[in-house]
């Protein structure tokens, strides 16, 4: 087996002095060229070249997972069918995002008649068909292999875009979380389709079959919709907790697809060495039954007691406005909106925050919110089931007594 380079391919991109993992490759006047001495005949080089200029005899370069040709809307009600939810997992655990889109996916599909397919990728994941199931999928797709064990972008995206080039979804869902993010933008590159990321609302045009995908844009100041015409499958992405947990409903059955992927361990170039658990600090926001947040209104770090004294009470998790983040009064991972956490809470207590739009759609789903504020135009108080105004310092510490004698008796 040799390996051999085309110089009048080559364009010196030094992508494949890069993959080589015995450093065989260099970069010659701009032409890369091999030490044959030092080359393992791995292939990789071969694979990423973007010209096809290196060529290894024997070596079979795997399949082009790009659709021939782009489908367009007017086709898409003929070709593309079935509204698709990753199931995202991890050791074992899925994301709860992925209910809440399953949920989601189950209303967009009756008005577009379409069925409702989950679809898992991942090693030994069989145990969690049922539940996919449960939760409103009327087929899941299946890929259980031991490269997809940790997640990484390379196999999870050529197995995501094998199944949707092979089944043409019409729509494609996954959860805002770090995974889904950077699945979705990988995969929509390979086969050649638009993206939405982070839509707080879903919804289908009727005479289209166009998804119509509503974010907020320009900074949150406005609510943009945006449709995806001549290229399918739609995907968004959504963050977890916008959308409602559907009923769990057991016992659920449907049609299981089980596939393969033609991929090898050898072949995937990111190698997991360790697994580090992130430090949240013991902040679990979007976890969180009851919130007690503090805005600028606060006014100092030493006023922050007051916010935490009730929360305490309440046994309640600390949020915060982005103004309460960047006055250096609470860590960033208190902040609830737009660039923090999205939660929903059964309680929200929201405490001298105006309700700016980029802090409202990271709480206003919350089951009640009470704010309090001096200001009674406050925008906070269009999304307040209950609200005070009046000045937090005399009230935080009364409704702290109330509730601490309350709750004692
Ligand atoms: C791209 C972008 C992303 C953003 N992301 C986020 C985000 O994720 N989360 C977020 O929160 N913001 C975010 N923001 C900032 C957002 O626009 C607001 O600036 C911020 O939410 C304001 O915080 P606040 O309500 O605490 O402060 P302010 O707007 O200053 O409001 C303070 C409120 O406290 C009231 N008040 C004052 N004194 C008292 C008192 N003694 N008692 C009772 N009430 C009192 C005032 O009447 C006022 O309504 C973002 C902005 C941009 C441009």
């Amino acid at each position: 087996m040799s390996l051999t380079i085309n110089a009048k391919k080559c364009i010196g991109c030094g992508i494949c002095v890069q993959v080589c993992p015995v450093d065989a490759l260099d970069l010659v006047n701009g032409i890369a060229v091999v030490d044959m001495e030092k080359c393992i005949k791995c292939g990789k080089c071969v694979k990423v070249c973007p010209t096809s200029a290196i060529d290894l005899e024997g070596y079979i370069k795997p399949k082009d997972t790009k659709p021939k040709k782009v489908v367009t809307a007017e086709e898409a009600s003929e070709k593309c069918s079935g509204v698709w939810v990753l199931i995202e997992q991890s050791d074992g655990v899925v994301a709860e995002v992925s209910w809440e889109l399953l949920g989601e996916a189950r209303k967009l599909s009756k008005d577009l008649q379409a069925e409702v397919v989950g679809v898992l990728l991942g090693d030994q994941v069989e145990e969690m068909i049922p539940d996919c199931f449960a939760y409103g999928a009327d087929t899941v797709y299946v890929i259980d292999d031991p490269v997809l064990k940790e997640y990484r972008t390379e196999p999870y995206s050529e197995a995501l875009s094998m199944l949707v080039n092979k089944y043409s979804p019409e729509i494609i869902l996954l959860g805002a979380t770090t995974l889904g993010r950077d699945l979705a933008g990988h995969t929509a590159t390979l086969v050649r389709t638009g993206l939405t990321a982070d839509c707080t609302d879903l919804s289908i045009e009727q005479d289209t079959r166009l998804l119509r995908q509503t974010r907020p844009a320009f900074g949150g100041n406005v609510m943009a919709t945006i449709v995806c015409t001549d290229h399918r499958p739609q995907m968004a992405t959504v963050r977890p907790k916008v959308m409602d947990m559907p009923e769990y409903q057991k016992g659920s059955e449907g049609k299981i697809i089980r596939e393969t992927i033609d991929i090898k361990e050898d072949d995937v170039m990111t190698k997991i060495l360790e697994k580090v658990k992130e430090a949240s600090g013991g902040v679990y926001l979007d976890k969180a039954d009851i919130i007690v947040a503090a805005g600028k209104g606060v006014g100092t770090k030493e006023n922050m007691k007051l916010v935490e004294e009730l929360a305490d009470v309440l046994g309640g998790t600390l949020g915060a406005s982005r103004a309460a983040v960047e006055a250096g009064w609470i860590d960033v991972a208190h902040q609830v909106g737009q660039t923090g956490f999205t939660v929903r809470p059964k309680l929200y207590i929201s405490i001298g925050i105006s309700g700016a739009i980029q802090h409202l759609v990271g709480m206003q789903t919350s089951d009640t919110i009470i704010a309090i504020n001096t200001d009674e135009n406050a925008s906070i108080f269009n999304v307040a089931d209950y609200g005070i105004v009046g000045d937090l310092q005399q009230i935080v510490p009364l409704l702290t007594e109330a509730f601490r004698k309350k709750l004692s008796s």
